[in-house]
């Protein structure tokens, strides 16, 4: 079975509220405090691309790094995304785009990344979870 497209889940509202949660965490106007926050999002078979969405969030990150090398199991369901922020604000010089890293590293994950900003929403790497909900429930390559 497919995994749901990056386009499904960005229109999910349990992405979309996972999304705001992290943005609103990562306080970007605080400039002692500010810093990436984000996860993991997880579909069920059962359910399909239309179905279950569950998020789990990662430990917080630094002000330009945040770790997303181990998602936490969710039984039943395959990890199908990763999201994160990036909390640096452009008005300081930093671009919020997606880095080279981000590019690098989500194609190396088989799951689409997203990538939020003070621009929107980014996304990067291949468009879904590559090979289907099926294979190891966590990064499937
Ligand atoms: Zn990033």
């Amino acid at each position: 079975m497919d995994a749901p497209s990056a386009a499904e889940l960005e229109a999910n509202p349990v992405v979309q509220a996972a999304f705001a949660a992290a943005w609103a965490n990562s306080l970007i106007d605080d400039p002692q405090f500010r810093h990436e926050e984000g996860g993991y999002i997880y579909c069920d078979p059962a359910t399909g691309d239309t179905g279950d969405v569950v998020v789990r969030r990662a430990r917080p990150g630094g002000m330009l790094y945040l770790n997303l090398d181990s998602p936490p199991t969710v039984p039943g369901s395959y990890l199908v995304a990763t999201y994160h922020t990036h909390a640096f604000p452009s008005a300081l010089g930093h671009d919020p785009s997606p880095s080279s890293d981000d590019y690098e590293e989500a194609d190396g994950s088989g799951v689409p990344w997203f990538v939020g900003t003070e621009a929107g929403v980014f996304v990067v790497g291949p468009d879904r979870r590559v090979g289907g909900l099926t294979g190891p429930p966590g990064y499937p390559i």
